[in-house]
């Protein structure tokens, strides 16, 4: 019997791990399908990590290795090359490998940290041929920075959130051409410093609200086009423009990888595609928590780590000394918010607060952000500017959300 078991080995699998065993489970456990720990950091060879957390710029690997440092000096087990096949909502967790085929292990406490993987060209449904040559970003950046392979020379970018920047930037370093960064929206969905150091410092145009209408190629692409799109993001006839490339990478969202947490009967968010969590991040099977992209997809892996050491310390205290009660607060999407992470705080003697995520709809300048309860304002906070593309903070003082009656809306405001 493990105190807590954690389900991947990428940065939220990582941080929940070494704060499990900082805060005193003894017999921890990390289970990762690759073969070794660190996750999508792997692939990410560029720098722009851990700002936050270790005041410093990192590449990915090094933000990894950081903490595969601090683990190795901790007495967690890790089990690579390891696929975890199910969760039982009695923590139950079985898992196979080629070594000791399937095997179930049980934990007083599960962290479920599987982050999430990419929207396909299925998923958005472009009409056109089915050539070869469309590669979502990620993929594409797997195969350039971990295969050395080079998947082409004259690309097109559909979708504007980080990975189809970074990766505008990184084929441009490799000699290829970006021709345009397309995007559906009338914004961008990535971070500002993205767009100024991956399309603007390298004269890549970005082409806002616009899509691909169409796809031509026989065995490899060959031409795409792109059109102006409306209102309703429908595309408007006489728009479009031609261009011959041979590589469309596809960076249009990504996915929670929750399949575990469904069959486990946790309740799902909609507006996530993550489990429902309160403050401390367990969901509402008792004992099972989640954290990290598998919850909600993050713009900064600093986020990630501090959400996932909340994580690994309220596994580490479950396993320990049992549930945690409290009356509970439900927090509700107010105007411009699309959703927030955690969705429900039990009321704590303990905590002082509680940290919100959550992303705003649309881009907003000079704005408030208000907390609610029945239409009257406990709290507020001041900010310049909001944007979809870049995850929100605020914390609020229990004290704050003791005065509510049940529920808490967050929502903006904009001044002017
Ligand atoms: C291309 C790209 C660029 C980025 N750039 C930046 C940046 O510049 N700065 C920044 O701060 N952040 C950046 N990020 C964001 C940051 O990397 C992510 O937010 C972070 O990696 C998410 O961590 P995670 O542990 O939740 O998920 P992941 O890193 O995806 O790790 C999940 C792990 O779980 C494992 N797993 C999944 N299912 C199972 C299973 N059934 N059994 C066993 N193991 C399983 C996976 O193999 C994986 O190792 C970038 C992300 C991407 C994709």
């Amino acid at each position: 019997m493990y105190d807590v078991i954690v389900i991947g080995g990428g940065p939220a699998g990582l941080s929940a791990a070494c704060s499990a065993w900082e805060n005193g489970a003894k017999k921890v456990l990390v289970i990762e399908r690759d073969k070794e720990l660190g996750g999508i950091l792997n692939q990410c060879v560029h720098n722009g990590f851990g700002l936050h957390y270790f005041k410093e710029e990192l590449t990915g690997p090094e933000y990894a290795g950081r903490f595969e440092k601090m683990l190795a000096s901790t007495g967690v087990e890790v089990r690579l090359d390891t696929m975890v096949l199910s969760v039982s909502k009695n923590r139950e967790v079985a898992c196979v490998n080629t070594s000791d085929g399937l095997v179930t292990y049980k934990g007083k406490a599960v962290v479920l940290a599987m982050g999430c993987r990419e929207r396909t060209r299925g998923a958005i449904a472009i009409p056109g041929d089915r050539p070869a040559g469309v590669f979502t970003a990620g993929t594409a950046q797997r195969y350039l920075n971990i295969e050395g392979y080079m998947v082409g020379k004259r690309v097109i970018i559909l979708g504007s959130g980080d990975i189809g920047l970074i990766m505008a930037r990184r084929m441009t370093l490799e000699g290829a051409k970006v021709l345009a960064c397309v995007e559906v929206m009338p914004y961008s969905g990535g971070l500002s410093r993205n767009i100024a150091q991956c399309l603007n410092d390298f004269d890549i145009p970005l082409y806002l609200s616009h899509t691909i209408v169409n796809i031509q190629g026989r065995n490899r692409v060959e031409k795409v086009t792109v059109a102006r799109v409306d209102r309703n993001r429908r595309p408007i006839p006489g728009t479009e423009t031609e261009f011959d490339c041979d590589t469309v990478l596809l960076s249009v969202g990504l996915i929670p990888e929750n399949e575990l947490t469904k069959e486990a009967g946790i309740t799902l968010d909609p507006r996530t595609n993550g489990a429902v969590v309160y403050e401390n991040m367990e969901t509402d099977a008792e004992g099972i928590f989640a954290c990290g992209n598998v919850v909600h997809v993050h713009d900064l892996v600093d986020y990630v780590t501090a959400e996932s050491a909340r994580a690994g310390k309220a596994a580490a205290q479950y396993a320990l000394s049992g549930e945690k009660t409290g009356r509970t607060v439900t927090l509700l999407n107010g105007d411009g918010v699309t959703y927030t992470v955690p969705q429900r705080v039990r009321i704590s003697e303990t905590e002082k607060s509680a940290g919100i995520f959550f992303r705003v709809n649309r881009i907003m300048n000079d704005s408030v952000i208000h907390v609610l309860s029945h239409g009257e304002k406990l709290l507020s906070f001041r900010r310049g500017h909001m944007a979809p593309g870049e995850m929100e903070h605020i914390v609020v003082p229990m004290s704050v959300l003791k005065k509510s009656d049940g529920e808490i809306t967050v929502a903006t405001e904009v001044l002017s």
